[in-house]
């Protein structure tokens, strides 16, 4: 079957409204034609600037450790963990920022490598703050400025958050070098300058709630530039053209007792993130990366579009009811056997994520305001369609 809907690009999976991609009329996207490779190509530069700083840095002779690595539990952070602990004489502690959305697998891997690995770790926890920041986050879109990357705002301030506490954390500890192990397709699309995620945490929630969240030091962050700031460096460029996702998993899973399972790990709030990008933006949050994925032919383009169009229903129409039966299951179940045909426990945790979709909002208190069923929309509309007619009728 071959998809040739003039709403796509022509080469890949991108919608033509897209937030912030700009297509030629022949029907492709900046991405495809290269255009927006500059902004890429600027950020590599300067993130493989600060891994050689990183690398080539004397030990700290002020304090305790080299640097502090923000562990999630996660097969990224565990398996850089381990190499750099094995590999280099650095002097690390490991951060973990206990928010409340995540997962068991998660948490359990945090408890099990600090048995596996002898390492300083430090944890910190203010869910209160952390849920009042991804509530109003979930709630104010911003229709009138829809920027690149908009359908991932949620997850950008959450990362954008979570890094600045690993930050504060490091000033404290006199630590000059904090470790975000995100993967080399996912470190791109995060900010990398301190200054630059809290100026943009200060641009979404605004500059009280800033110093609410973060305390009055982050607001000095941004006041000032003469402060000494810890760098942000991601591991993970080292491994540019070798990183592999399996090995990786198949690596950590040799030290012990862990899971490092993608879907197992991620974070509970991601049906929301789905339901949020679907919804404010009519596409699914990880449209950047699949399409990346069409676009150098490793996924087939025609497939994927299908699948994002079933995704987007089971998303919008289905996990968002109240009460789900069992067509709705099997429609559910059906889908994610197809993303994960390898593996039936990937499914059911696929599963398990989509049908939590209305829990999770109900626990962080936005399920009236942020959830609403397409189906039930449209029959809404067309009552008041019919209604606005029938009174138009009357009147004459
Ligand atoms: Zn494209």
């Amino acid at each position: 079957m071959l998809i040739s809907d003039s709403a796509y690009c022509t080469k890949c999976v991108l919608k033509r409204n897209h937030p912030g991609v700009v297509f030629k009329d022949s029907g492709e996207c900046d991405l495809c034609n290269g255009n927006s490779m500059e902004i890429y190509l600027d950020k590599y530069g300067s993130i493989v600037d600060g891994y050689e700083t990183f690398m080539s840095s004397p030990p700290v002779s002020h304090g305790d450790y080299d640097c502090l690595l923000m562990l999630s539990g996660g097969k990224d952070s565990m398996f850089m963990l381990n190499k750099l602990t094995t590999e280099t004489s650095k002097r690390i502690i490991a951060y973990t920022y206990d928010h409340p959305y995540e997962s068991k697998y998660a948490i359990d891997n945090i408890k099990e490598i600090g048995r596996l690995i002898d390492v300083d770790y430090i944890s910190f926890a203010s869910h209160a703050k952390y849920k009042k920041m991804m509530r109003k986050v979930f709630l104010s879109v911003d229709k009138a400025s829809v920027p690149f990357k908009a359908e991932k705002i949620p997850c950008a301030v959450c990362s954008s958050y979570l890094i600045a506490t690993a930050c504060l954390m490091a000033i404290d500890l006199k630590v000059p070098y904090v470790l975000y192990c995100a993967d080399p397709v996912q470190m791109l699309g995060v900010e990398h300058e301190l200054k630059k995620m809290i100026q943009s945490l200060a641009f979404h929630l605004g500059l009280d709630f800033l110093e609410e969240l973060l305390g009055r030091k982050a607001v000095e962050i941004l006041e000032q530039d003469s402060l000494d700031l810890p760098l942000v460096v991601f591991p993970y460029v080292s491994m540019m053209g070798s990183y592999d996702r399996e090995a990786i998993i198949t690596d950590v899973k040799k030290l012990g007792k862990l899971r490092p399972s993608s879907i197992g790990t991620m974070c509970s709030l991601y049906p929301l993130l789905e339901y949020y990008s679907y919804k404010n933006y009519d596409c699914c949050i990880d449209s950047l990366e699949l399409a990346a994925g069409a676009r150098n032919g490793a996924l087939p383009r025609d497939t994927l579009i299908s699948m994002i169009g079933e995704y987007r229903k089971i998303i919008l129409e289905i996990a968002v009811k109240d009460r789900l039966g069992d067509q709705d299951m099997a429609a559910i179940r059906d889908f994610t056997r197809k993303v994960h045909p390898e593996s039936e426990v990937e499914a059911e945790l696929l599963c398990h994520k989509i049908v939590s979709l209305r829990p999770v909002a109900q626990e962080l208190g936005i399920l009236n305001d942020f959830l609403v069923s397409e189906v039930d929309l449209r029959s809404k509309e067309e009552d008041e369609f019919l209604r606005s007619t029938r009174d138009i009728g009357e009147d004459f």
